[in-house]
């Protein structure tokens, strides 16, 4: 396949469509096809199903290409998640920020079994994070914007404080995606992707998916994917991949949608707070009540109450109805995952669905 792999060449956009490719030959289709096997013909690179997959490489080679890096795709995120913490040695630390519940959970059900020691901060708190990292911090562990707090980290100061402790950084780039923020051109050392969420785009893949600078590092991480197992299907990796064509266009729709609503939502009487940072397409409201959030989210004809996000469809929930929600997150906090309809119709549906609160 052609390499794309050198971001100064092509711009985004052009990287999405046309990395991950079969080469331009007579016969050749213009998109790897879905090989459905389980096992080769002996005797050659391939040899078995758990190692490695046509759809995988060309996923793996599209979103290397768009993060600057050397991509891996995993079942599920929390597939991702598992494998990097499984780098971490029992006494080490790994220092988080209030992120995504699945991740929290991850880290205090090691920490319950003396597998880790975590400590968490408010990652918008630059000092309070410097603060927290010594020589026995194995992994700072990032997420900006944070999910669903969107809180903002100050990535390259972060980055830089933590290389100074010897310690490796992963930031969580779900939320922005490559389109709007490249960590690894940041200095961090891993990028974990829910690919479930905007790479795939279509809410019908559970996909993840880790990107990495030093290709050392990614032979260790695929020799413990094949050794685990938590590899996604063909199919999942051939729609995760025919979404990614796509996302430079569905972020700038639906993060000029996003735009929109948050300047709307600021001027709505029932609305307490709006939490929007300027990046992407997701946002969170504040309303004064859990009941008033609640009678929000069941009161629309789009938007959609539905957890998960990143899909073409407007999507919204309270997110304190999940009980491993953190604490800091207020019991009226709305989060919404903005889609690519026409912002009027988006509007119009949240407005009267407002209105009647
Ligand atoms: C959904 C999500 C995950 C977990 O990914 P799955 O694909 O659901 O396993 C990790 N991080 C963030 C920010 C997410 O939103």
């Amino acid at each position: 396949m052609a390499d794309l792999a050198k971001p100064a060449a092509l711009r985004p956009s052009t990287v999405a469509v046309h990395a991950g490719r079969p080469p331009h030959e007579p016969d050749q289709p213009l998109n790897v096809p879905i090989t459905m096997a389980s096992t080769y013909v002996g005797g050659g690179d391939k040899e078995y199903g758990r190692y490695t997959n046509d759809a995988w490489v060309a996923f793996e080679d599209t979103l290397g290409a768009l993060e600057g890096g050397k991509a891996l795709a995993f079942a599920s995120g929390q597939a991702a998640t598992a494998t990097l913490l499984d780098l971490v040695d029992a006494d080490s630390v790994v220092v988080a920020g209030q992120s995504y519940l699945g991740t929290a959970g991850q880290l205090a059900d090691r920490e319950s079994r003396g597998r880790v020691k975590t400590r968490l901060v408010d990652v918008s708190d630059t000092k309070a994070v410097i603060a927290a990292l010594d020589e026995d911090t194995a992994l700072l562990w990032l997420e900006s914007p944070t999910n669903p707090g969107m809180e903002l980290a100050d990535l390259p100061a972060l980055i830089a404080a933590a290389h100074d402790v010897g310690a490796r950084v992963v930031v969580d780039n779900t939320f922005a995606t490559p389109i709007l923020q490249r960590p690894l051109e940041l200095g961090a050392d891993i990028v974990l992707h829910s690919a479930t969420k905007y790479l795939a785009g279509h809410s019908d893949v559970v996909m993840g998916a880790v990107v990495v600078a030093d290709p050392s590092l990614w032979d260790v991480l695929k020799g413990r994917r094949d050794l685990y197992g938590a590899v996604p299907g063909p199919f999942e990796t051939w729609l995760a991949l025919r979404g990614l064509r796509t996302l430079p266009l569905r972020i700038e729709r639906a993060s000029a949608n996003a735009a929109e609503l948050a300047r709307r939502l600021e001027q709505h009487p029932a609305v307490t707070e709006v939490r929007y940072p300027g990046l992407g397409a997701m946002l969170a409201v504040v309303l004064a009540t859990p009941e008033q959030a609640e009678l929000l989210t069941h009161s629309t004809l789009l938007w959609v109450h539905a957890t998960s996000l990143g899909g073409v469809e407007s999507t919204f929930e309270r997110r304190r109805r999940w009980k491993g929600e953190a604490r800091e997150v207020p019991e009226g906090l709305v989060r919404l995952s903005v889609g690519i309809e026409d912002v009027a119709d988006l509007w119009a549906d949240l407005e009267q669905a407002l209105d009647r609160l």
